[in-house]
């Protein structure tokens, strides 16, 4: 076996990055809406096509398309209409050129996490990597509450039913009285019981993973109002998101105050932020949060 696979362009299989097929004379990958292009990383044309995007169960549009129908203004990455998957493409793939999808991590996290739930459930939370952590996402969290919703039910049927009743009668055999007896049927649905109950408790009070940092709030006033960042804090600010922009996840290269200098801004941690020199600049005096509402009223040409 060859120690590594390298597509040339002298590949007699047209079929490339996740089965599209790439053009011999233009090198672009078919993304059946739009080329994409492998040497820039990025769809060569913006993704604007008319229709909106389609449900996966039912194959209908489930919105209207809008001015952005491609676009999730809760993802800023979505809003780089040439960008490959939200520039994430270990997570997301993209079937037919426009939106990127979750598919199989979604599945994978939501089946683990009913798994997870239920042992958690079951011992405690004695059982290895099953309790809620704080790298969760939100899909797990939810596969861990039906996991735990189902050991719950388990042990109330378990509990109800293992109650039963015995005839006990006097020495003398005249009269006979029906006691209620538990069980280990019963006792082993009370433990599932509270074994879920308490991991319900966990899944609802744990943090679950934050999907990439976001913009910050903002903090002004304090001896470093209106001050420029150090080199050093600089440094360390830039490290942050993995190197990203805030903004829109290309590679950082400034050091944004989220409340402006101008604005009394200071340079404790939560007002600096990493961002790209377009998002810096074109948020010039605004907020992180005027800088949003900013961006969601601006049709992206
Ligand atoms: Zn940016």
């Amino acid at each position: 076996m060859a120690a590594s696979a390298v597509y040339l362009h002298t590949d007699p299989n047209p079929y490339k990055f996740t089965g599209k097929e790439r053009d011999a004379e233009s090198g672009l990958d078919f993304f059946v809406a739009r080329y994409y292009s492998s040497a820039y990383g990025r769809f060569l044309s913006p993704d604007e096509f008319t229709g909106g995007p389609e449900d996966a169960f039912s194959s209908s549009d489930p919105l209207p398309p809008g001015p952005l129908p491609y676009a999730d203004i809760t993802n800023l990455q979505s809003l780089n209409k040439y960008a490959y998957t939200f520039n994430n493409p270990v997570r997301y793939t993209d079937p037919n050129g426009h939106d990127g999808i979750e598919d199989f991590f979604t599945a994978l996290d939501f089946v683990v996490g009913v798994f997870r739930g239920a042992s958690a459930s079951i011992s405690f939370g004695a059982a290895p990597g099953s309790r809620p952590n704080e790298s969760d996402s939100l899909t797990s969290r939810v596969g861990q509450t039906v996991g735990t919703a189902i050991v719950g039910g388990i042990g109330i049927s378990a509990t109800i039913g293992g109650v039963g009743t015995v005839a006990a009668c006097s020495s003398s055999g005249a009269a006979c009285a029906a006691l209620p007896v538990v069980l280990p049927k019963a006792v082993a649905g009370t433990s599932a019981v509270v074994g879920a109950a308490k991991n319900s408790l966990d899944v609802i009070l744990t943090p679950t993973q934050k999907s990439g940092q976001g913009p910050k709030k903002g903090s002004s006033g304090g001896p470093s109002a209106g001050k420029r960042v150090t080199p050093k804090q600089r440094e360390q600010i830039l490290q942050e998101n993995d190197g990203k922009c805030v903004f829109c996840g290309k590679k950082a290269t400034q050091v944004d105050h989220a409340t402006p200098r101008s604005r009394n801004g200071n340079t404790k941690k939560e007002n600096l932020q990493p961002a790209c020199l377009g998002c810096n600049s074109s948020k010039g005096a605004k907020t992180s949060a005027e800088y949003i509402r900013w961006l969601k009223r601006k049709k992206i040409p």
